[in-house]
């Protein structure tokens, strides 16, 4: 990596250790193909890799300002926290994971928003992984269940990209009973005929998978996500047999005819919007 080092940093540098430092945070190797790619080229490309295409995880709120014109949306119920309805303790109490997520500014794993998309108003819901897996707690359920409701009384299309562990196991049943109540809103959204568009990214597993992430009237997914409902290694355990190759994969879930596409992350938006031209106009 001659030509790494080789490099003037930006600014003024002072020995080697700090020079180290200031390219470490400039360049990113590629989980995929291995290649160093430009941090700044990765942002361009909505965080996909240029060399082989592979898709970084992004967060809720990168995933809302590439869908929303201007990166510009409104969001509702940004305060709304769980209260850790079974004083669940594991290995550490829930309300003091709960409360360590609030200092990173996170209050659940899921970002309700509304706003436009190509001019069009619509409702999303992006799951944030890094809050406690993107797991669907009573806080997801309920906001998903709004933004289904806010969809139907304005006629507003509804998109959901998820990314999610599945249900929190912390809030047991009320957990699961989530999984419920999304899905009984969604059929009220389709009896009113509004669309939903399910975007599918890497994870999408468990309880968000054997509910509304599969319910849209389109279910799309990312390059190479892993989507299914349990992992790889339970079925085998179960079933006793090997998995075959890409098991789980969005490609292997197209080609089995489980989901209707999968779009690379630089055309999702123009997809859902064309997509929406189709239902709505
Ligand atoms: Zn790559």
């Amino acid at each position: 990596m001659a030509w790494f080092t080789r490099k003037k940093p930006p600014t003024e540098a002072g020995g080697e250790g700090e020079r180290h430092v200031r390219t470490e945070g400039l360049w990113l190797k590629c989980e995929s193909c291995s290649q160093i790619v430009w941090r700044k080229t990765l942002e361009e490309n909505l965080q996909v890799c240029p060399q082989c295409g592979f898709h970084f995880r992004i967060d809720a709120a990168a995933r809302l300002q590439q869908l929303f014109d201007g990166g510009q949306f409104e969001i509702h119920e940004p305060g709304m926290a769980s209260t850790d309805p079974l004083n669940f303790v594991d290995a550490k109490p829930y309300k003091e994971r709960l409360a360590a997520m609030v200092k990173q500014g996170l209050r659940d794993a899921v970002i309700s928003a509304s706003g436009p998309l190509d001019g069009r108003p619509v409702n999303i819901c992006a799951l944030e992984l890094k809050f406690i897996g993107g797991s669907m707690g009573t806080v997801m359920g309920e906001k998903i269940t709004r933004a289904v409701e806010r969809s139907i009384e304005r006629r507003h299309p509804l998109i959901i990209v998820s990314a999610s562990g599945g249900a929190r196991m912390q809030e047991g049943a009320v957990s699961l009973m989530q999984l419920v109540k999304i899905s009984q809103a969604l059929m009220r959204l389709d009896e009113a005929q509004v669309p939903y568009i399910s975007v599918l990214t890497d994870p999408t597993t468990g309880g968000v998978t054997a509910s509304f992430a599969m319910l849209g009237d389109l279910n799309i997914a990312e390059p190479g996500a892993l989507i299914g409902f349990a992992g790889p290694r339970v079925i085998e355990q179960t079933i006793r047999q090997k998995l075959p190759e890409g098991f789980q994969r969005s490609e292997f879930l197209l080609k089995h005819g489980f989901l209707d596409a999968v779009v690379k992350r630089p055309d999702l938006k123009s997809y859902i919007s064309a997509s929406l031209k189709f239902f709505c106009d």
